[in-house]
């Protein structure tokens, strides 16, 4: 089988492996769609390799597939049957599991990643095995496509969740990547709010206003003021910061409105520089979100009801093969790409 193998920054290798047996407890997925993430971008533009992707390593934890083989012990699934997973590989009994908070497993492995200290060869490769508590089943109607993406849309969802001052409310997001964009389409189809939205790209506003942004507003102008402007001088209720640019935070500070939350979704490796009394004396919250817990279950429920329209967040499909070049595309400055999701068919 082919796997894309992540070998250190700007290193991707299309290589042939065998293909993997599942052991006790595992399935065998034929994986037929893998979306990259910003995270899987993130690993492959450090200035040198992390211990969160310590190669050698298969990249990729928004996926979908079938299932093509069971391991020992495995019931409740079936040949052939459709399936995603939720990447993160909790422990399900430290205090925070059993809590039900997951996302916050302080023994946790992840999909794609050596967090935890275990690699977990990811989904950019034709075939992976995976343990059966991880899998979740597509819903009938719901896509492989749509389900590579109920992985990012659960990201979005608990950030649009997050810190939520109800109908109403104006709310600031920073940036209009993915995640970014997904935000603005949870916080639109959860009714009465006013979302205003910033990005350096012309080509990722312009997709915002199709998803129904009330303001796109460049990164190149002064935000700040911008959002102000909007609202006559206050600031907004909430400010969810969905891009890692440099000053980001400060410039939240300086946007959101005195009582009101910043959401901090984006995985920010730089520190910020700030002032701390307005924190104080304006009562601001600072609330970080991440990853989610059962929402991709959720997310999908709402695709299958066609609550949530998803499609017009893929750019393009390409095959496995041209998996480096994709990564390149995607880390290219002015890419006016939002998603791209890599087949196996
Ligand atoms: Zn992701
Ligand atoms: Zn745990």
């Amino acid at each position: 089988m082919k796997s894309l193998v992540y070998y250190g920054p700007q290193d991707l290798r299309l290589e042939e492996r065998p293909i993997p047996t599942p052991k006790k407890g595992e399935v065998l997925v034929k994986v037929h769609a893998v979306s990259v993430c910003g995270s899987d971008l993130g690993a492959y533009r450090l200035p040198e390799v992390s211990d969160r992707w310590a190669p050698p390593l298969v990249l990729g934890h928004e996926f979908s597939g079938e299932i093509a083989a069971l391991g020992e012990g495995v019931e409740n699934f079936k040949l052939g049957q459709a399936v995603t997973a939720n990447p993160i590989l909790y422990c399900g009994e430290c205090f925070y599991c059993k809590r039900g908070l997951i996302n916050l497993c302080t023994n946790r492995q992840s999909l794609g990643t050596t967090i935890g200290g275990a690699g977990q060869d990811g989904a950019m490769q034709e075939y992976m095995t995976i343990r059966a508590s991880a899998l979740i089943p597509l819903m009938k109607g719901v896509s492989y496509i749509q389900g590579a993406l109920l992985e990012p849309l659960a990201v979005s969802l608990v950030a649009a969740r997050n810190g939520d001052f109800g109908d109403g409310e104006r709310v600031a997001i920073i940036g209009a990547g993915p995640i970014g964009l997904m935000i603005l389409s949870f916080l639109k189809a959860a009714g009465n709010k006013e979302v205003y939205i910033s990005d350096l790209l012309p080509s990722r506003l312009q997709k915002a206003i199709q998803l129904g942004a009330d303001e796109a507003i460049s990164g190149h102008d002064d935000v700040v003021k911008a959002v102000k402007e909007l609202t006559d001088g206050i600031g907004v209720d909430r400010v969810i910061i969905a891009a890692g640019a440099p000053g980001v935070m400060e410039d939240a500070i300086k946007m959101v409105r005195s009582g009101g939350r910043i959401v901090l979704v984006a995985l920010i490796h730089h520190k910020a520089e700030m002032e701390l009394l307005p924190i104080v004396t304006r009562q601001i919250s600072i609330l970080g979100s991440y990853m989610f817990t059962t929402e991709m279950q959720d997310v999908m429920q709402m695709i299958a009801d066609k609550n949530l329209n998803v499609d017009g967040l893929v750019s393009s499909t390409y095959p496995l093969e041209n998996g480096k070049e994709i990564f390149d595309l995607l880390c290219g400055p002015t890419c006016d790409k939002v998603k791209i999701i890599l087949t196996n068919d």
